[in-house]
């Protein structure tokens, strides 16, 4: 700690070049110059007792030729706390030293300086000796005289210092005493300061306390950067007063200057903190994805996002969980997982139509009546009941109505149904194809956490559609299955439910989206596997099958055109009689629909475009230009025209002409053609004759999927133990009918004189075998009881059965007749469903094999009703109430059969 202490009249001189040691102050300095490495020798190493020496400052006379290099390492930290500077100067070579003694202005004034601490060293190679001083500043003398010792300065000095009376006479002074509190507080500040930003302990406070204020204004005026001229005048400070206002100025200065640091450095930290660092880090990012070879386009692609987002429309809340998905993509990188998948999915949110609307215009019913005729032939009642639900439409756009669903078998026109109600709203349409939906999810979506998720159908045909209010067919909604993985009909019904549909909730899409504008359509082959609570949402409309005529006009008037069109023909190319399209439809075609009938026309046209497009290659364009140009020619010639003239460019546009003049009469289908092109008939009329031109074979109807179909039933007879044996594939139900037919047949033989028919005991001795050809499709249900009855009786009459006569029916055991597919009212949905065991399909089947005579359950008679006049007209129908009506019609002369005599109860 500083002290007083008595100073010598005379000190070995250390000159400071350009620098001022200041009382209280510690420098470190290299001693390198012979006279200080003399002076240091003589002075402090060869005495026992660390000497005081003399710190005089010196002025450079030119510019800057140093005495000693000053070095300032670690200005700051440590002199903080002890408000001391280390300083290292290091002495010059030799060779200057006097040069620099002549040029340099001595100072009037220095400080007694002590030696903490000294050592000494040999450079190597030249082995000059050096030393490293540590000196302490004391307190300052004036120089009365300078003198030389040897090399270096010697001064004849007196003490400046205050002696112990003065101090405390000072000390009175109210001036210094203001002054002292002025200084204290600002060196307070300052600690302050300095201890928030370096954190030192509260040392240099207690430094405050304890050290009289005289030499505490040089300490710490000693620990700033100051130029040469103020530590002169510093120290020249004899005087009290003024060397304690002159350090508070100083370190006043000093205070303010961390304070205006302090704010500049927060003020660009803070600035750096957001633009800067952003784009610091924006640059940095660019150099690496340059490094790595990535272009930009991500960005801009993002940017196009973002607009695409910005134009979609979306509700504020949707919207706002965009944007913080946008910022989560922008922060990602591009190889970064996530990223992709982040952005699919604002790609999806951008695209889907959350306002965007196909503009509604004013319906007009009877060109939507005339639109609905125009593409479809026959459909009366449908017609008649879509033409209602746009006319509701019309009156209240908004009504929630039930959603349609036609009901009907392939090929009907469900499909262009509802594309036809689009068309007659303005609307656009689409189709979502539910057969085989199993999955939940393939409605509602996967959610996002899934690898590879994906939204449902809905919210995935609607962005392919790119408007909120298509009309939206379910196409084979009754093809929708449920199992593990969910049930889809819970989803439909949030999609087909008014209420619900509004916040329709997709997994993927994970924000509601408003389903209310669409118009749902849907479809379904039949009635019976819709789960009630869907069916409950819709209204059905039934389409039967066609007749053959139907078929027929259907295909003159709406298939056949649009088959040439699609092929690039017309009338002109190919025509199709009527009577091959009836032909088509006998023997090509079995179906209620008119799908493959269309699909068979369409081969015919495919085969019609080979020919026509040969033909045209291969026609001798000249000869055709002769014949067409001959009676031109004539003309011309008579007139005195140049002939070739004319033929060479009617021979340069040959296709031109070909067009105009080249008609080659139509290529005309003729039953040929439709054999080459279509194979052998595939159904024939003639089947069923042939099929029971022996006994034991009768022809049921039954139905399948595809609409009613005909079924044979044979049976023959063998030697054997009065076995029933049953082939076809079938169900148990018919396996059981089979049974009961048998055994009444058995029970009624006598009766029936059956008994020894021929050389057959059908009581004893015979195995029974009944096959349903068609062997590889399953069959199963109650109605071919009389059918089966039928057949035995035939094959032990020995009777051949009408071949133009089928026949449905199931049959008590006692012999009655009932009606198939049970009461109406029991089974609304089975009568309404074209599938079902409704007579109407089986009355269609049976029309189209050609045969003319049906006999039906009594008790279905009312189910006739649905069935077309037209149909009703061309058919003998023949109501049985009891087997033995059956079989009266089933057989050629049946009112001769002794079953009719012996069955009146
Ligand atoms: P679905 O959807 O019932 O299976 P589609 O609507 O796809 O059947 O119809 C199949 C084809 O038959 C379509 O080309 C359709 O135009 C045509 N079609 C069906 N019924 C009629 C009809 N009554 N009038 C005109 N074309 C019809």
């Amino acid at each position: 700690m500083v002290e007083s202490v008595e100073l010598p009249s005379r000190l070995a001189i250390l000159p400071f070049r350009n620098k001022v040691l200041l009382p209280g102050a510690i420098i470190r300095i290299r001693c390198t110059s012979h006279s200080s490495v003399t002076l240091v020798e003589q002075e402090l190493w060869q005495k026992e007792e660390k000497g005081l020496i003399g710190i005089l400052p010196v002025r450079d006379a030119g510019e800057t030729a140093p005495f000693g290099t000053l070095i300032t390492p670690g200005v700051g930290s440590d002199s903080g706390e002890k408000g001391i500077k280390h300083q290292v100067v290091t002495a010059d070579a030799h060779g200057s030293e006097a040069r620099d003694q002549q040029e340099v202005h001595w100072h009037n004034r220095g400080v007694a300086a002590r030696a903490l601490h000294l050592s000494r060293g040999v450079e190597k190679p030249s082995g000059r000796v050096t030393y490293v001083v540590v000196l302490e500043g004391l307190s300052r003398f004036s120089v009365q005289e300078l003198g030389k010792r040897g090399p270096y300065s010697v001064a004849r000095i007196t003490s400046l210092e205050m002696t112990k009376t003065e101090l405390e006479q000072v000390e009175q002074d109210p001036d210094f005493v203001a002054l002292s509190r002025q200084f204290k507080a600002t060196a307070m500040e300052l600690v302050s300061v300095l201890e928030q930003k370096q954190k030192t302990g509260g040392r240099t406070k207690v430094l405050l306390e304890t050290v009289p204020i005289h030499k505490l204004a040089d300490i710490f005026v000693a620990s700033f950067e100051m130029s040469f001229e103020e530590q002169l005048s510093m120290l020249d400070s004899v005087d009290l007063k003024v060397r304690i206002s002159k350090a508070t100025v100083l370190v006043d200065r000093h205070l303010q200057s961390i304070r205006v640091a302090e704010k500049i450095t927060q003020k660009v930290e803070g600035q750096l903190s957001k633009s800067q660092k952003e784009y610091l880090l924006r640059q940095q990012m660019r150099a690496i994805k340059e490094e790595l070879g990535d272009n930009d386009d991500d960005e801009d692609d993002i940017v196009a996002l973002e607009r695409k987002m910005q134009d979609a429309g979306m509700p504020p809340h949707i919207w706002k969980h965009a944007q913080r998905e946008l910022r989560r993509l922008k922060k990602m990188q591009p190889q970064q997982p996530g990223y992709n998948s982040s952005r699919v999915y604002l790609e999806l949110l951008a695209d889907l139509p959350w306002e965007k609307a196909s503009e509604e215009r004013e319906l007009d019913l009877k060109a939507a009546k005339e639109r609905l005729d125009s593409d479809h032939y026959g459909l009366a009642k449908v017609k008649q009941r879509i033409i209602e639900y746009l006319a509701v439409r019309k009156l209240k756009p908004d009504a929630r109505g039930p959603v349609l669903c036609f009901v009907g078998p392939p090929g009907v026109g469900k499909t262009s149904l509802a594309s036809s109600i689009a068309a007659a709203l303005g609307r656009k349409f689409i189709r979502l194809s539910l057969g085989g939906v199993k999955d939940e999810a393939d409605i509602r979506g996967h959610r996002r956490t899934y690898i590879g998720s994906m939204p449902g159908r809905l919210i995935d045909g609607l962005k392919r559609v790119g408007v909120c209010n298509p009309v939206m067919l379910l196409d084979e909604i009754d093809k929708t299955g449920s199992d593990v993985r969910g049930d889809p009909a819970s989803a439909l019904l949030e999609v087909l439910d008014p209420e619900q549909n509004k916040s329709f909730n997709d997994h993927y899409l994970n924000v509601p989206f408003d389903l209310s504008k669409v118009i749902f359509v849907a479809t379904a082959n039949r009635v019976q596997p819709i789960p009630p609570p869907l069916l409950d949402r819709m209204e059905l409309i039934e389409l039967p099958g066609y007749t053959q005529e139907e078929k027929l006009k259907i295909a003159m008037r709406h298939l056949i055109p649009r088959v040439l069109e699609q092929h690039g023909l017309n009338s002109e190319f190919l025509e199709i009689p009527e009577a091959m399209v009836k032909l088509t439809i006998q023997r090509y075609t079995r179906e209620a629909g008119v799908r493959n009938l269309e699909r068979n026309l369409a081969a015919l046209a495919r085969a019609a475009a080979v020919m026509v497009a040969e033909n045209e290659q291969t026609l001798p364009v000249s000869k055709d230009v002769q014949k067409l140009a001959s009676p031109l020619l004539n003309g011309r010639v008579s007139e005195g025209g140049a002939v070739e003239m004319e033929v060479i460019p009617m021979d340069v546009n040959k296709l031109d002409i070909s067009c105009t003049f080249h008609s080659p009469s139509a290529l005309v289908v003729d039953e040929c053609m439709l054999e080459k092109t279509l194979g052998p008939p595939r159904f024939d009329d003639t089947e069923a004759a042939d099929r029971v031109a022996t006994p034991g074979v009768s022809v049921g109807l039954v139905w399948t999927t595809f609409g009613g179909e005909v079924q044979f039933v044979e049976a023959t007879s063998m030697v054997g133990k009065g076995d029933l044996h049953l082939t076809g594939q079938l169900g148990d139900i018919i396996k059981e009918s089979a049974q009961l037919a048998l055994t009444w047949v058995r029970a009624r033989a006598t009766d029936l004189k059956l008994t020894f028919a021929g050389d057959m005991n059908v009581l004893e001795g015979r195995d029974i075998h009944i096959h349903f050809p068609a062997g590889a499709v399953p069959k199963d249900g109650p109605s071919a009881g009389v059918t089966l009855v039928t057949a035995l009786v035939s094959l032990f009459s020995q009777k051949r059965v009408r071949a133009d006569t089928a026949m449905t029916g199931e049959m008590t055991l006692r012999g009655l007749v009932l009606p198939v597919g049970g009461i109406k009212d029991k089974v609304r949905m089975l009568i309404l469903s074209w599938g079902g065991c409704t007579c109407n399909e089986q009355i269609l089947a049976a029309h189209r094999y050609g045969i003319k005579r049906v006999i039906l359950p009594e008790r279905n008679l009312k189910d006739l009703v649905e069935v077309p006049a037209a149909v009703i007209s061309s058919l003998e129908i023949i109501l049985a109430k009891r087997m033995e009506d059956v079989l009266e019609n089933a057989f050629e002369g049946g009112g001769d059969c002794p079953w009719r005599l012996h069955s009146k109860l």
